[in-house]
């Protein structure tokens, strides 16, 4: 079949009643964003409360296309759709005849026909028009057997301003539109967990930027362009991506010569906490987005969250928290980042650590410990983001 339209089925609408424009605006705004990318020239529109995609060039990708759309947050289903211009009962039992002949090549299957008019003026209702295309159906496919309640296939009919016609639903990513809920800071390492975590948050309608920290030459730029890798990878769902990379190696190495071994990560976490909490304050972001798992790791106890997670004042968003590490891996190869985080490169976080770090750390230690070396960690870290380097990251 050569579709050339696609109805757009939408779920959540968050926070719901006057707000409902918004949100429609802003996924038809995200849908021509994807679409842009995409070989051919669309038409997003809007009629009686749903949202369609036209193609409007002679060419275009179909499976580029859907492609596109299945990674814009908001939608539940793509349907690609008939639209005809002839509206009488004839020509639409003729052609829903057509369309289930190319679209099912095997009629063993059960289904029941759905209208639904949009103008009321047309002269038969919703029940007659379905009965009479079920009717023509039957007559040209004897293979083919109604069933109302549990049918194989549902072939919808529309009768709106043109006859729309369609059947088939693909999946979309569910959430809401990127944009329809203020801006987070996501600390993105190399890792499979941070991206996992910013998908997460951004499927709730959330913008993102990033903060890495990488420590030159400790880490080489193999090991941040994975990180500018994953987080155009993330790009395709969330949209842009702006991308901070702190220079974080004289803080480390202050950290490492003014406290105890066993409490290195605790304190540079504290301090990637303050430098992005800073970082996503200077550019309107309400949150920052952690890919923290409870246990994971060492750094990943409840005592030493609530260490680290002392020195913000944003709230922290964890997304995974409550995951097991399977369960991060498969929503990371789900959304095709895991092949990017599993390559071999170092990790600013694993060059310095102790060989028995505290789990659980004791907040006053911690402080009275790093108070001793505040001063120039404070001058460091703020030498560290005035010469942060931005990286616009897109698809
Ligand atoms: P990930 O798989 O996301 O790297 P992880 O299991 O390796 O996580 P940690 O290294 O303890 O866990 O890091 C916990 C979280 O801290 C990460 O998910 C990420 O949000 C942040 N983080 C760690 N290292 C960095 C870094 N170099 N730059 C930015 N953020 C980081
Ligand atoms: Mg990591």
């Amino acid at each position: 079949m050569e579709w050339k339209s696609f109805l757009i089925k939408y779920a959540e609408i968050g926070v719901k009643g006057a707000n409902r424009y918004v949100f429609e605006d802003q996924l038809m705004k995200q849908m021509r964003y994807a679409l842009k990318r995409c070989e051919g020239e669309f038409e997003v529109r809007k009629e009686a409360g749903r949202v369609f995609v036209d193609v409007t060039s002679e060419d275009y990708d179909y499976d580029e296309t859907v492609e596109a759309l299945s990674r814009v947050f908001g939608i539940s289903e793509i349907c690609p759709m008939m639209q005809y211009e002839e509206k009488d009962i004839e020509n639409i039992r003729k052609e829903a005849v057509a369309y289930v002949g190319e679209v099912y090549p095997d009629k063993a299957f059960t289904f029941k026909v759905m209208c639904r008019r949009g103008k009321k003026d047309y002269p038969l209702d919703s029940m007659e028009i379905a009965a009479s295309v079920g009717e023509a159906l039957l007559a040209a496919y004897p293979e083919m057997k109604v069933d109302v309640h549990n049918p194989d296939v549902y072939l919808y009919v529309e009768v709106r301003q043109k006859i729309y016609m369609y059947s088939v639903a693909i999946p979309g990513p569910g959430g809401m539109p990127v944009g329809t809920a203020g801006k987070a800071m996501l600390l993105l390492s190399g890792g499979i967990d941070s991206p996992v975590a910013g998908y997460l948050v951004s499927k709730r309608g959330v913008a993102l930027e990033a903060t890495y920290f990488h420590a030159p030459p400790y880490t080489s730029d193999r090991a941040k362009q994975k990180v500018v890798d994953l987080a155009k990878l993330v790009s395709r769902y969330s949209g842009p991506v702006r991308l901070h990379v702190v220079n974080f190696t004289d803080v480390q190495l202050a950290i490492y010569e003014g406290c105890p071994h066993e409490e290195l990560t605790i304190i540079m976490r504290r301090y990637m906490m303050r430098i992005a909490e800073e970082i996503a304050k200077k550019n309107d972001c309400i949150g920052l987005v952690t890919g923290e798992s409870i246990g994971q790791v060492a750094s990943q106890t409840m005592q030493a969250m609530l260490v680290t997670n002392e020195v913000c004042t944003l709230p922290v968003y964890r997304p995974v928290v409550g995951f097991d590490k399977q369960e991060i891996v498969d929503v990371s190869e789900k959304i095709g980042t895991y092949e990017t985080s599993i390559q071999p490169f170092e990790d600013c976080c694993t060059i310095f650590v102790a060989k028995h770090p505290v789990t659980r750390p004791n907040p006053d230690v911690i402080r009275r410990h790093e108070a001793a070396v505040k001063d120039k960690l404070d001058e460091l870290a703020k030498i560290a983001v005035e010469t942060e380097e931005l990286i616009v990251c897109r698809m």
